[in-house]
Parts: C-alpha cells; sequence; structure tokens
C-alpha cells in the first residue's frame, strides 16, 4: 500500500503524542491474529487516516494505544485471538471507558480489566457494551426483570 508505511506516524488515541504507529506493541504485525480481517498495512492506514478518536463516536474506530500508554497501565494489551468480532475491528488495546446509563442517566466507567473479561472470557461480540450502571443493573435483577445484556 503506501510507500511510507514503515514510518506513518499517528497521534496516540490514549495519550495524543505523535507515534511511529507501526513500531507500536498494539499495532505489531505478529499480533494481529487475523490477518483475513486486518491486513497489517490497512490497519495501519485506518489508524492513520485517523477513522475518529472521539472514544464515543464511532464503534468501528480501531483500539489502540502508544506503548508509552500500554506501560504506563493507561491501555491494557488485548489478544484478539480470544475475542469474538465479524464486521468490526478487535481491541488492540482496552482502555477504561464512560458510559451514560440508559436507566439513571448516570455516567458509568466500563473499566479496562473488565473489557478483557467481557470480550475475552466471557466471549462477548466486541461491540457489546453494558448499557445500565452497576446499582440499576442489580436493581433490574433484584425486581425480576430479564438482564438486557449483552446486546
Ligand atoms: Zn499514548
Ligand atoms: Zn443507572
Amino acid at each position: 500500500m503506501g510507500k511510507n508505511l514503515v514510518s506513518f506516524r499517528a497521534p496516540c488515541p490514549v495519550c495524543g503524542q505523535t507515534v511511529t504507529a507501526c513500531r507500536q506493541e498494539s499495532l505489531r504485525r505478529d499480533r494481529v491474529a487475523v490477518p483475513w480481517f486486518a491486513p497489517y498495512e490497512v490497519l495501519i492506514h485506518e489508524v492513520v487516516a485517523g477513522k475518529t478518536h472521539d472514544p464515543h463516536s464511532d464503534r468501528k474506530r480501531i483500539h489502540w494505544a502508544c506503548d508509552a500508554c500500554i506501560d504506563a497501565g493507561r491501555a491494557l494489551l488485548a489478544d484478539q485471538s480470544k475475542q469474538e468480532f465479524n464486521d468490526c475491528w478487535p481491541y488492540y488495546v482496552y482502555t477504561d471507558d464512560t458510559i451514560h446509563c440508559k436507566d439513571c442517566g448516570c455516567d458509568f466507567v466500563f473499566a479496562k480489566d473488565e473489557q478483557k473479561h467481557w470480550y475475552e472470557k466471557l466471549h462477548f461480540w466486541v461491540q457489546s457494551r453494558p448499557i445500565y450502571c452497576k446499582p440499576c443493573k442489580q436493581r433490574r435483577k433484584a425486581a425480576g426483570q430479564k438482564p438486557s445484556e449483552p446486546k
């Protein structure tokens, strides 16, 4: 694809620091477990094309982070081989995400280690996300409403 592929630089979605994208651990070719889906060149292109870095606007954005963010624990390295995905990008890293509860309207954190558990242990589709905060979830459960997650 691009002739300058190896030197492609992109802002880290987590810290904003511009880094050489293809040298980052989260995007390394040998970590891409699904070449039929995400050839490295396409992946890097998508990253550099800057799909969007707004964490709430585009589910198809690539979740990655620079090495410094992974080392500092701001991002948790993901394992795509354990994820279930089809028409959207797998996670290359997990980062804490803030979600608006559909019931009470509060903001709650969908933590990165919780995401890893959802997508790699419970094997929920990677596009599924919690819609209720924990208290609301417990209240609904206690009230006998069927759990509606994941969607
Ligand atoms: Zn970073
Ligand atoms: Zn709530």
